[in-house]
């Protein structure tokens, strides 16, 4: 039975047989790769994925098209919201440390997605992920630019990115209102060692006002922390590095 794509689960299926060989190649998939995919919908990619790893994981919400690859014997069907899987439960079943994730996301919760995951980042090989490419832009984005923010300093912090192929939206059916692209997320070998939730305050509070120099938002925040350093706040928040970020972090988390 043809399947009606459901809009609130962010279903745009890839159609266009060049671009799914494309972006399989840019996955490079081998025998027994430990792999999950997330939002497998139809199995446009999940097809190619399986018939080179062997055995995939695939994550799938919707109920109808949870039940239709469950009749694939080589899929081990995970129906759930991922934001609500365990990756290390995952990663443990599948007795490895070095999971490869990729996935076409639902584009109404790709951020949140990315900020379940980074959860996980030190059981993560690497990420494939189709996303809008304006998120994408900010992803990977580069201090002192409009698209420079707090995805930017919080994903660069753990990760090495990079986008490896632009996606128009005819590629889709229904196609999307906006251009996708494939980003591949490596996680850094040695992340500098800060308190996460400390940085994502810190980087909140930056990026709150990003019009204001950092003396107004984040210099006040720094004295609530009787921070004593010489931090220069008479800066904009796109103006700090992503290094220089973590630094502060790490310096008010050992005044604490
Ligand atoms: N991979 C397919 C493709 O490329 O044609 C489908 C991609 S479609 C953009 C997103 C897929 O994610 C859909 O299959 C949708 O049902 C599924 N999905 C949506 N929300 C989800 C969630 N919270 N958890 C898991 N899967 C979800």
């Amino acid at each position: 039975m043809k399947h009606i794509p459901r809009k609130r689960f962010g279903q745009n299926f890839l159609t266009d047989g060049g671009i799914i060989d494309a972006i399989v190649d840019a996955i490079d998939p081998k025998a027994g790769d430990p792999m999950v995919e997330i939002g497998p919908g139809l199995m446009a990619m999940t097809q190619p994925l399986v018939e080179r790893v062997g055995r995939l994981t695939v994550i799938e919400l919707d109920r109808d098209l949870a039940s239709r690859l469950r009749l694939h014997q080589q899929l081990d069907v995970i129906e759930s919201d991922v934001l609500k899987v365990d990756f290390a439960a995952v990663a443990q079943g599948l007795q490895t440390r070095q999971l490869r994730v990729v996935g076409n996301l639902p584009y109404n919760i790709s951020t949140p997605i990315l900020f379940h995951l980074l959860e996980y980042v030190d059981l993560i090989q690497d990420q494939h992920f189709m996303l809008q490419k304006e998120v994408i832009d900010r992803m990977v984005g580069a201090p002192s630019t409009a698209a420079y923010g707090r995805l930017s300093v919080l994903l660069q912090w753990r990760y090495a990115m990079q986008e490896v192929l632009f996606v128009p939206p005819e590629s889709f059916d229904p196609p999307p209102k906006v251009n996708s692209a494939v980003v591949r997320m490596v996680p850094r070998a040695t992340p500098a060692p800060v308190d996460k939730r400390l940085l994502e305050e810190l980087v909140q509070v930056a990026f709150s006002q990003r019009r204001k120099l950092l003396r107004h938002t984040l210099g006040r925040w720094l004295e609530t922390k009787a921070y004593a350093g010489d931090f220069d706040v008479k800066r904009r928040a796109e103006e700090v590095s992503v290094d220089e970020y973590v630094a502060l972090a790490a310096e008010v988390g050992a005044a604490a």
